[in-house]
């Protein structure tokens, strides 16, 4: 009988780095591990506090939050009834920490909330490299200011992680969304000059020239690009409130040092999006380019129910695609944590023995390893090797009846004879010593 695989577009995250069927490496747990404890050290140095919230929401926050018109609405969600309450597996964050806010006044904490978040994701999308149905997200979310700063803060936040990580080239674009009414007459304008080229485009095109015309402008076909050349742009159509902010932000950039393209065909169609917007993107990624992207969003929660408008803005950025690039740029990887200490036993008072030691070595903070298989003392100390445990400890009948055991430093091969009373003390010393050099 064959066992079950994992779900197609989900993987595990093993101890061991590994090569998935997409023939992309998946990174080992304590690289993960490492990354996030990254992300974290970077936001909250930024004064970001963590919110989690669940995996599981209403379909119709959802809908509501991320937009009827979407991709992820009309057909990405993983979603299910149950007992006639409708569930959803969240496909990105920011609606659930928006409802978060909203349901539990987080305003009343005072000031602005800066909140970040770490945490899988699911879009029902088709896997290919980068492109999962259970990916991870990490992101923030500034809520409660409508502020420049609170703009460029944002964006510098999200380019000190990648700076952190060492990652080389990135190419941050940035353009303004202004607002809703605005935009609305751009879309018009947008529409009629597209009518006129309805023949020459794709049929992907031409739905989405129906449906929600701004997302023609996503176009990779190069003869459409070209058509795009001629198209009105939205910052003729911007007002001048939002072009102050515009010009704001981007005055807040350079101050950072934040280097950016405005890109006038960077366009998000949804309503509650406002002035500012951007993405990152990295050669490193191929088709999936997008490391990163966000904005503002000040009519997000109005449109999730609040009574008075809450301007807020933020970015969400994808795992995965931060391992791609992690592995075209080199970046070195933390290893799977080693034992400081191997114990091999040899007859069975000494694996007794090695038991409880190994418990007290364990109590007072000490990494240990030891075989728990009742193998032969030659492959215990394989096992020490595999697990590069930089002290073994060979404990037989001699060693319980001499009261003491040979402490061996695997990379000198230095051997020292240390009294068992005085073991959690030597070794101790050594670790610390070691981990201090
Ligand atoms: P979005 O909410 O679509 O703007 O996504 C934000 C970021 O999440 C993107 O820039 C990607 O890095 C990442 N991302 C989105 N969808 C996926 C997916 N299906 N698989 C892996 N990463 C994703």
């Amino acid at each position: 009988m064959s066992t079950f695989q994992n779900i197609k577009g989900t993987f595990d995250i093993l101890p061991d780095p590994y090569t998935d069927d997409g023939d992309t490496r998946v990174a080992a747990s304590a690289e993960w591990r490492f990354v996030e404890a990254t992300v974290r050290e970077v936001l909250e140095r930024h004064n970001f506090d963590e919110i989690r919230t669940p995996v599981l929401e209403p379909t119709e926050l959802v809908a509501r939050g991320v937009g009827e018109a979407t991709d992820i609405v009309q057909k990405e969600m993983f979603a299910f009834e149950r007992s006639g309450t409708q569930y959803v597996l969240r496909p990105e964050v920011t609606a659930p920490v928006m409802r978060s806010f909203l349901q539990h006044h987080l305003d009343q904490r005072g000031g602005v909330q800066k909140l970040y978040y770490v945490g899988p994701c699911f879009r029902a999308e088709q896997p290919q490299k980068g492109r999962y149905r259970q990916f991870h997200q990490f992101g923030v979310e500034v809520i409660g200011t409508d502020d420049a700063r609170a703009d460029a803060e944002t964006i510098a936040s999200m380019m000190a992680i990648y700076e952190a990580l060492g990652i080389p080239e990135t190419r941050l674009r940035l353009n303004t969304l202004g607002t809703p009414e605005r935009r609305e007459e751009y879309v018009a304008a947008l529409r009629d000059y597209l009518q006129t080229y309805e023949d020459e485009l794709s049929d992907t095109s031409r739905r989405r020239l129906e449906r929600n015309p701004l997302r023609v402008l996503d176009t990779k076909l190069e003869h459409e690009q070209n058509i795009l050349q001629g198209a009105p742009q939205l910052i003729d159509f911007v007002g001048d409130d939002s072009l102050a902010h515009y010009d704001r932000v981007k005055g807040l950039l350079a101050d950072l040092g934040v280097d950016y393209e405005e890109d006038p065909f960077l366009v998000r169609g949804l309503d509650y999006y406002t002035e500012t917007t951007f993405e990152l993107e990295s050669a490193a990624l191929g088709a999936q380019s997008a490391l990163a992207g966000g904005g503002r969003y000040d009519r997000l929660a109005e449109v999730l129910g609040s009574d008075a408008p809450v301007p807020a803005v933020g970015f969400a950025a994808g795992m995965e695609r931060l391992f791609l690039v992690l592995d075209a740029a080199g970046t070195e990887r933390p290893r799977v944590p080693r034992p400081d200490v191997f114990i091999a036993a040899l007859g069975e008072a000494a694996e007794r023995w090695v038991f409880r030691t190994t418990q007290a070595l364990r109590d007072a903070g000490l990494h240990v390893a030891h075989d728990l298989k009742g193998r032969s003392l030659k492959a215990q100390m394989k096992e020490a090797n595999r697990q590069a445990a930089p002290y073994t400890l060979i404990i037989g009948d001699n060693e319980l009846e001499a009261e003491a055991a040979t402490v061996k430093e695997m990379a000198s091969g230095e051997q020292t004879e240390v009294p068992f009373a005085d073991l959690v003390e030597h070794l101790t010393a050594q670790v610390d010593a070691e981990g201090a050099a």
